[in-house]
């Protein structure tokens, strides 16, 4: 790692010299946001991002990007679920619900993905495994 740079912090936008990815500030927003939002989710584990945000002043970003980071770990919690960023419906796991980032993987191989699916083209399969199957049928027959 070389030295740390000065740069702009881009949770608040002041200067700072980068050991961390955000100022010492910032950070310590951060920890103190997590050490809250832990606490209450321990004591009320039903609950939903909206209402952990409300209870505890921590923003529902924030609390996602614990969740994100993994520091959070949704499992124990069923309702700490937020909108995919693309389609809105609620997840648990990742910025995008599987179907989006399914989605977007297509659209990102485009190319690649195409020839995938041409391979796996059902009838392209059944006319390979038959064409398997009578060749190597053959092939014993003419054997014997
Ligand atoms: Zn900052
Ligand atoms: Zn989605």
């Amino acid at each position: 790692m070389g030295t740390p740079q000065l740069t702009n912090c881009p949770k608040c936008g002041k200067l700072f010299l980068r050991i961390r990815n955000i100022c010492d500030v910032c950070y310590k927003k951060q920890e103190d946001d997590f050490l809250k939002a832990a606490a209450y989710l321990r004591e009320h584990t039903g609950i939903t991002l909206q209402e952990l945000s409300d209870a505890t002043d921590v923003s529902v970003t924030q609390i996602r990007q614990f969740i994100w980071a993994g520091r959070i770990l949704v499992d124990n919690f069923p309702n700490l679920s937020y909108p995919c960023e693309s389609c809105r419906n609620m997840i648990q796991k990742g910025r995008k619900c599987s179907s989006c980032t399914d989605t977007l993987n297509r659209l990102a191989n485009q190319v690649g993905i195409k020839e995938e699916n041409e391979k796996r083209d059902p009838s392209q399969e059944r006319d390979g495994i038959t064409g398997g199957y009578i060749s190597h049928y053959l092939k014993e027959k003419s054997e014997k």
